[in-house]
């Protein structure tokens, strides 16, 4: 089934006014690969519970951070997952949540999010319903994430059947099943264009971001899939992979440049028996891997003019860097004040200047509960890649979002003058 985004919400939002929190980090660090082994290649990058510490030569060279927390070589892909998995109750509340990979290339943000390729598929008939689903254990968070969030409305749709089961037997009426629609779309940015990845590459062409009161910002005639189990969102992933493939044997090292944004939305309806409204709960979960960040270093401020001159520039990776700078520059540290939009007050945080800070905007500093899966290569030859990354991430740790629960109310006033009337006449019968 195929919707198109941004269509109009004619509902009241409702939303409390949300709770401050910081952007979660995580940092990763690979082990060396069986060619940098052959290369004789020494590991510097140290991880141990909270704290990375980087061997380099020289004093600019050796730096020692803390995060939420530090993943080393032998970590699992479980164990990755297991820091970020928080999310899926959040998402299932009714809370957006955003998950980042970012890393120079080759330093494990696209194993870190899908897992080796082949693996994110499920295997041609396996019979993947159910709670017991088998996940090979190379997998990454994405296919993890998604398995867990079907899960989780299994789980709330039996709790609310046996709920019911109960409720009806005391009152007639009772409330509904909650009733979930889960929709999912992949984007690539690449070179300030924004392609639908799950849409034919030979005739899909760059797609527009509009911003709208209502609708948020949305890209005009993105395709979103409605998916109704773990297995239908895999397969989208899959499509995706395979249109991705396609479209990079027309561009170089495309997809180390390009960005990828796998978005689920997730919607539950809500039937309130007392006053016959509706109780709409939406939330977003991207899933980001960003480009490889090398080059993109925003250590040295480089002029606007001097940007723009730069063919090769990643603008989206750039601008992202300055975003995250301004933001924990201006305020936005702990105990910062905060503007209606959560943005820190007064500050002008240049999102408008790429395409993904765009399309990401609530999820810097915004509306967002976020996650940074920063990544690093242990390798000696990376050392500056790595400082720079490291730089980032504590940058990055230092953001607060006023995150809340995206509930809204759609109230359908005749239907509720309607069923006060019919209570007011059982009431009478039943005295
Ligand atoms: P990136 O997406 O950042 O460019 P990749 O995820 O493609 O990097 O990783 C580069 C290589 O390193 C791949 O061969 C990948 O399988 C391997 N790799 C990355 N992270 C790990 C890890 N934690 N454990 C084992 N191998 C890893
Ligand atoms: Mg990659």
């Amino acid at each position: 089934q195929l919707a198109t985004s941004g269509e109009n919400e004619l509902l009241q939002d409702e939303s409390g006014s949300g709770a401050t929190e910081h952007i979660k980090v995580i940092v990763r660090v690979r082990p060396l690969l069986e060619r940098e082994l052959n290369e004789t290649t020494k590991a510097v990058v140290d991880a141990s519970a909270d704290r990375i510490t980087v061997r380099g030569e020289g004093p600019s060279r050796q730096v020692q951070c803390r995060y939420d927390a530090v993943l080393g070589p032998d970590a699992s892909q479980v164990d990755a997952y297991l820091h970020v998995n928080d999310c899926i109750a959040a998402v299932l509340e009714g809370v957006n949540c955003t998950i980042f990979a970012y890393g120079q290339t080759g330093s494990g943000k696209t194993h870190s999010m899908f897992g080796p390729p082949q693996l994110s598929t499920p295997p041609a008939g396996s019979s993947g319903t159910g709670r017991h689903r088998m996940l090979n254990h190379e997998v990454g968070i994405i296919p993890r994430a998604v398995s867990d969030l079907f899960n989780g409305v299994e789980a709330l749709a039996e709790a609310e059947s046996h709920h019911n089961a109960v409720a009806t037997a005391a009152a007639a009426g009772g409330g509904g099943r909650p009733n979930v629609s889960i929709w999912c779309s992949l984007v690539q940015i690449y070179n300030e264009q924004v392609f639908d990845m799950l849409r034919d590459p030979q005739r899909s062409r760059p797609l527009a971001i509009h911003e709208d009161a209502t609708a948020g910002t949305y890209c005009q005639g993105l395709s979103e899939y409605a998916v109704h189990s773990a297995e239908e969102c895999l397969q989208l992933l899959h499509t995706g992979e395979e249109h991705r493939a396609v479209r990079e044997t027309h561009m170089n090292q495309a997809s180390s440049r390009s960005h990828s944004i796998f978005q689920v939305t997730v919607e539950q309806r809500l039937w309130e028996g007392e006053d016959g409204g509706e109780r709409l709960l939406r939330s977003k979960f991207n899933l980001v891997d960003l480009a490889g960040s090398e080059k993109w270093d925003v250590r040295q401020e480089m002029g606007e003019e001097r940007v723009s001159e730069m063919t090769n520039i990643n603008v989206s990776l750039y601008t992202l860097g300055r975003v995250i700078s301004a933001l924990s520059k201006k305020g936005a540290s702990v105990g910062g004040a905060l503007d209606a939009d959560g943005n820190p007050a007064g500050a002008h945080i240049p999102y408008r200047d790429s395409k993904l800070t765009r399309l990401l905007r609530d999820s810097l500093g915004g509306n967002t509960r976020t996650c940074l899966v920063a990544t690093l290569s242990p390798s000696a030859a990376c050392v500056d890649e790595t400082i720079s990354t490291l730089r980032f991430a504590s940058r990055a740790k230092t953001i607060a979002s006023l995150v809340r629960i995206n509930e809204r109310r759609a109230v359908d006033r005749a239907m509720v003058e309607k069923l006060q009337g019919e209570v007011a006449r059982l009431r009478a019968l039943v005295k």
